[in-house]
């Protein structure tokens, strides 16, 4: 389990240059992480720290890409976590890991002495789903711990922790957890527009041969709706037809075929679970 959560941590320096697009909530996430960096200038305000921001957006969009360069941003030890891991047959075992969770963030900050530590949870949503009426009580207790650590966060406290949580089901989550104090910034991000899918690109080009006469504006104009997981799934894809191809370089039909291949996975994908 100790390299499975390195493998979930990633490159540790990821920053917000490494990102296509999203200039947007790029910018809006900065903004929230400067109240983190100038605390004490906010705390002369008055005003009320962050201790929670929600990004919402479809799957491969690039959020958990964020969330690592917010801990790189704010020189933050970063803590990885799903909500899937919290959902477990025995009651009380996910409040227990969410705990853990925790106090493995304080733990960090503290041997790794840095002042700040984000936490991440994907799928915010398997554990903070809104509740109904008595029914899915080993679910709650978990809930209900998560609840309990954000309120229990002093922000004048070294290290200060701040929670990033990541859902694609915004409106399934439970009212408690939007509460202000809690998760109350909300940052969109969407599927990228041409532009974006072009910076995207790019990015996943760098390590590529390709071809001069490669025009990544067309594959761009191409991939209408692609997510940039999906466009890093085109530039692998292509770089795997012009091996097979005996090329050296990657050429514009790779990626053509490339995008085919990867429009009709996710089709495929989708028919098999209907
Ligand atoms: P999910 O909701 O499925 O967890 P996510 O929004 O967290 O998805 P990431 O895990 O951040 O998406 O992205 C998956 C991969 O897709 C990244 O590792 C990266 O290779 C690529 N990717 C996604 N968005 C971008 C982007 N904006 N810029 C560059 N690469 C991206």
């Amino acid at each position: 389990s100790q390299e499975r959560k390195r493998k979930k941590a990633g490159p540790a320096k990821l920053t917000f240059e490494e990102i296509g697009g999203q200039d947007s909530a790029k910018q809006e996430l900065r903004e929230a992480l400067d109240f983190m960096i100038h605390y004490d200038e906010i705390q002369k305000f008055g005003i009320r720290p962050i201790k929670g921001i929600l990004l919402t957006g479809p799957p491969g969009t690039g959020k958990t890409l964020m969330a690592k360069a917010a801990a790189h941003y704010t020189n933050s030890v970063f803590v990885a976590s799903s909500g899937s891991e919290f959902v477990e047959m025995y009651v009380g075992v996910g409040a227990s890991r969410i705990r853990d969770l925790f106090k493995e963030a304080r733990n960090r900050a503290t041997k790794e002495n840095k002042q700040n530590a984000i936490i991440f949870i994907d799928e915010i949503d398997v554990i903070g789903g809104k509740r109904e009426g008595g029914q899915q009580r080993e679910y709650d207790q978990t809930l209900n711990q998560l609840l309990t650590e954000m309120d229990g966060i002093y922000t004048s406290e070294s290290p200060r922790i701040l929670i990033i949580a990541a859902t694609n089901r915004k409106e399934m989550l439970d009212s408690a957890l939007l509460r202000p104090g809690r998760f109350d910034r909300h940052i969109q991000v969407d599927l990228p527009d041409k532009k974006g899918r072009m910076m995207i690109l790019d990015i996943h080009a760098k390590n590529k041969p390709l071809h001069e006469s490669v025009s990544l504006e067309r594959v761009a104009e191409e991939s209408y709706g692609f997510s940039g997981a999906q466009l890093e799934s085109v530039m692998n894809e292509a770089a795997i037809y012009a091996m097979r191809a005996s090329e050296a370089e990657i050429r514009q039909h790779h990626l053509s075929m490339a995008i085919d291949k990867v429009m009709l996975g996710e089709k495929t994908d989708r028919e098999s679970t209907l």
